[in-house]
């Protein structure tokens, strides 16, 4: 018997409301019950991705959905910029080599954080900006309101990656003009993983490409959901599910989980620095989503994650790509409070040292609270 605790940037914890709701009988997904609780979730999705627009629901994972906007947005040849500090930015240039796009990179390292005026001056003839908001590799979230409004000055069609960040920090789609906006169940959602969906503006709906595609094909989506119909089977479960959780999201409101995201990201990187280990994600309230730590020398970040698994039941995330074996990952997206951070340092505390780390004990559980606690402006 173990009790375990899930701490990673996705999928996240699910609250017991929304769990409950998954155990309800399985509805059909033509019959009336279905249908309202579809386009009461559809409406709510909206009202999360602050737009006016559709948003199309699909049964698929965030690729799924990044890759439904490659193959809607783009015809083969296209010339494509994709901004990338990340394992996610590279995600995002493979599916538009997969599609035949000409890819041009704007790669910087990981951990970066992209700037507008690079974007700006490298813009030229691009038709379509691919862009990540929160780079759950690193723990930077970009200035995406930023970017797109060089990208869209240039003409292009801009698509972000807002798997991880959709719900945990301010994401406005409409009012900074961004075409097209991919999230995900899994992350701030506080649903299982299973169900993605993509806000598209008007601009990008003018603007679709030649690519082959089917299921992921926006038109197809488009029209069923026109009528609370679906062309393919969706998870009816986790549609009712999601819905639990958008309610009560919306109902203690966006600005209050902006809020609790920015204070636990303080009190992860407080507790972090208190006990002397070193941050990789930035040491500044933008880090609000993902807490990177660099492993002390000497140790592998794969195996302390490793030892807070199997040990702890406590499950944090390695690094990937150029950072694994370095990094670790706290993610605190979605259903989170102070005392899952807590838990998370504790558990750190000890793996880190029993591995012969140099580290402070007994101090970052008490500089976490405090940190949580902190007014968010200074007088
Ligand atoms: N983009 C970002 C920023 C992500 O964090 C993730 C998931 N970790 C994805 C894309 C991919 O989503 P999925 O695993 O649901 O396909």
């Amino acid at each position: 018997m173990e009790k375990r605790y899930l701490f990673t940037p996705g999928p996240t914890p699910v609250p017991p409301k929304v769990l409950a709701a998954l155990a309800e009988p399985v509805l059909h997904h033509r019959g009336p019950d279905f249908r309202e609780v579809l386009a009461r979730c559809l409406g709510r999705l909206a009202q999360i991705c602050r737009t006016e627009r559709e948003v199309l629901l699909f049964t698929a994972s965030g690729t799924g959905l990044m890759e439904s906007a490659i193959a809607n947005l783009l015809s083969p040849g296209d010339r494509v910029l994709v901004v990338s500090a990340g394992y996610f930015g590279e995600r995002w240039a493979d599916l538009a080599r997969a599609y035949g796009a000409d890819v041009d990179v704007l790669a910087y390292s990981w951990g970066e954080a992209p700037v507008a005026a690079d974007v700006e001056e490298r813009l030229d003839g691009h038709t379509v900006v691919l862009l990540t908001h929160s780079e759950t590799s690193t723990g930077v979230v970009a200035d995406v309101q930023a970017l797109a409004a060089v990208a869209k000055d240039a003409g292009a069609v801009v698509a972000v990656d807002a798997v991880s960040s959709l719900g945990a920090v301010p994401l406005e789609t409409d009012a900074w003009g961004i075409d097209v906006v991919v999230s995900g169940s899994q992350k701030a959602l506080m649903t299982p993983p299973g169900l993605a969906f993509v806000a598209v503006s008007d601009d990008a709906w003018g603007r679709r490409g030649s690519s082959p595609r089917f299921y992921f094909d926006w038109e197809r989506t488009r029209a069923a959901q026109r009528k609370l119909d679906a062309v393919f089977t969706p998870a009816t479960s986790l549609v009712v599910a999601l819905d639990v959780a958008l309610s009560m999201l919306l109902e203690a409101g966006l600005e209050a989980a902006f809020e609790r995201h920015l204070r636990l990201g303080r009190a992860c990187r407080a507790g972090v620095k208190a006990m002397g280990l070193e941050l990789f994600s930035p040491d500044d309230d933008s880090a609000a989503v993902v807490t990177a730590i660099r492993a002390p020398d000497g140790i592998d970040s794969g195996a302390l994650v490793l030892t807070l698994r199997d040990r702890f039941g406590i499950t944090l995330a390695p690094g990937q790509g150029p950072l694994k074996g370095k990094v670790f990952r706290i993610g605190h997206i979605g259903w989170f409070d102070v005392f899952d951070i807590t838990t998370a340092l504790a558990g750190v505390e000890l793996a880190v040292a029993e591995a012969g780390g140099d580290i402070e004990r007994g101090v970052a559980v008490t500089a976490a609270l405090d940190a949580f606690e902190q007014p968010l402006t200074v007088a």
